[in-house]
């Protein structure tokens, strides 16, 4: 499953979660506040503690280690 990047409507605060794939706003509450008011950033790369199936990108320097 990957990882999605949301930010909070209401409080402004940026989260990630993981999700399967297709899974919209509407899905997502924030883990803070518990609004649906969340917008989706972008989509992260699921890290292998995510799954067997992780995908490490040769150009970027830094997959996973951010948290
Ligand atoms: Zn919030």
């Amino acid at each position: 499953m990957p990882i999605y990047e949301y930010k909070c409507s209401k409080c402004k605060r940026p989260f990630s979660v993981l999700q399967k794939t297709g899974t919209t706003e509407k899905d997502t509450v924030c883990p803070d506040c518990g609004s649906n008011a969340v917008k989706k950033l972008l989509s992260a790369f699921s890290c292998s503690a995510a799954g067997g199936d992780a995908f490490i990108p040769s150009a970027s320097g830094r997959a996973c280690g951010g948290g």
